[in-house]
């Protein structure tokens, strides 16, 4: 634990489609595959990234 850091950090779940391996795809904005109209399903790979806020 590293903390007193003035560095936020943002964390955010991202998703491939398993079908067209279209990625990485947005949990809260992109439903379904805009590729191939694949719907997410338990199938497809869930990945959470982390994004720095600096400047
Ligand atoms: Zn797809
Ligand atoms: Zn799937």
């Amino acid at each position: 634990m590293s903390g007193g850091s003035s560095s936020k950090e943002y964390r955010e779940r991202r998703w491939y489609c398993h079908n067209c391996n279209y990625g990485p795809l947005s949990c809260r904005l992109d439903d379904w595959c805009p590729n191939c109209s694949h719907s997410r399903c338990g199938y497809c790979q869930e990945v959470v990234m982390t994004y720095r806020s600096g400047r």
